[in-house]
């Protein structure tokens, strides 16, 4: 457990922070780059101890994701994986507690809750977050905990989460948010007042599609006490190696960022005009876009075999383009229509992703598969 060290006077911008934190102190002949620590304990004498506790390269990860999501008293903790995050958040649920979450959200975390609830280990309501009435009424019924997701992931529903967060607080519930699919430079959830964000650093975070890793921050002490002991006992530790990735991958994500988020405003506004393509979900921020093509499942299915520069692939928020028919998981409910593709979109050239996703959507409708 890290918290943000101190700033100077004038606060540094996000893409000045990205770049220069959790570096070493500099200090003649001082690396510039952080430690990778790769031991399992730590000589006695010290607070740390055990290095299931604490990594000084987790700790650079987490003082530089802090300093994005929150200020000096914002605490970052980094885990396993995304799931492992959200593992911890939930475990922030007393046994029994009662749950609100948004009509779509990660099929992960929507599975975990789904069987804690058939369990009987938790109870879940789902609801439209942007909808005050329905809202209230699952609120007055008792709330420990609501789940946000804006935009949800893969339908890219959105809900004000300042205003759900006002009422889930009057009703005594505790916000969470997983901020996986806006990262910090899109928006930051504890400014409203959300209690713990919960990331997938797997996506913008890390970037480049090659580690699996996940956060959870916050700006309460006791939570965060909760969490760290969540992650210390629970021993579901991310790697020194993947957290290193992970802050390397962070140092551009500025760049990432902006450039994703053009692209996907560019080819939004054409998939709109086109004749392919029913229904167009893009909330108007992020890089994500979601498609209903005017094709069944099976003009989904040739899009993915057509692509040549986008990559048929689950996951998101790397440099490389992805796309995927939602429903082809398991686990996607039967509200994801059958038809829709859920595009990443990457740093390529917007032209080449054009040429290549107008090509596909054609060639797919004029001769769907089999
Ligand atoms: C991928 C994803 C997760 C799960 O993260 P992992 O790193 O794969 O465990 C959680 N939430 C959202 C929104 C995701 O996209």
């Amino acid at each position: 457990m890290v918290a943000h060290a101190d700033r100077p006077a004038r606060p540094l911008a996000a893409a000045t922070r990205l770049v220069g934190g959790g570096r070493p102190a500099r200090a003649p002949g001082a690396s510039v780059s952080p430690e990778l620590a790769l031991t399992s304990t730590y000589v006695a004498g010290a607070d740390l101890n055990y290095a299931r506790v604490g990594n000084p390269t987790w700790s650079a990860f987490e003082t530089t994701l802090a300093s994005l999501e929150g200020d000096a008293s914002t605490t970052a903790l980094a885990f396993a994986s995304g799931m492992g995050a959200i593992s911890a958040a939930l475990s922030l649920l007393p046994h029994g507690g009662r749950v609100i979450a948004p009509r779509h959200f990660y099929n992960g975390t929507s599975a975990v809750l789904d069987t804690w609830h058939e369990a009987g280990r938790a109870h879940l309501t789902r609801v439209d977050l942007a909808d005050d009435g329905a809202l209230d009424a699952a609120l007055a019924a008792g709330c420990d905990l609501v789940w946000v997701e804006s935009p949800s992931n893969p339908m890219l529903e959105t809900c004000d989460v300042a205003a759900v967060t006002r009422r889930a607080h009057a009703a005594g519930a505790l916000v969470v948010e997983d901020n996986t699919f806006n990262t910090p430079l899109g928006r930051r959830p504890l400014d409203d007042g959300v209690d713990v964000v919960v990331h997938s650093v797997t996506k913008y975070l890390a970037g480049h599609s090659d580690v699996l890793l996940g956060a959870a921050v916050t700006n309460d002490a006791d939570l965060a006490a909760r969490l760290l002991t969540a992650r210390t006992l629970g021993g579901a530790i991310p790697g020194p190696q993947e957290t290193w990735l992970a802050l390397r991958g962070m140092r551009t994500l500025h760049l990432r960022w902006e450039r994703a988020c053009a692209n996907a405003a560019t080819l939004a506004a054409r998939l709109r005009e086109h004749d392919d393509v029913a229904r167009v979900r893009h909330p108007g921020t992020g890089a994500m876009i979601a498609l209903e093509l005017r094709g069944d499942a099976d003009a989904a299915r040739a899009v993915e075999q057509l692509v040549e520069v986008w990559l048929p692939a689950t996951s998101l928020g790397g440099v490389e383009s992805m796309l995927e028919r939602r429903r082809r998981h398991a686990l996607e409910p039967a509200s994801v229509p059958e038809n829709l593709l859920r595009l990443s979109v990457g740093v390529e050239d917007v032209e080449d992703l054009w040429a290549d996703l107008d090509d596909a959507l054609r060639r797919a409708h004029a001769a769907p598969a089999d």
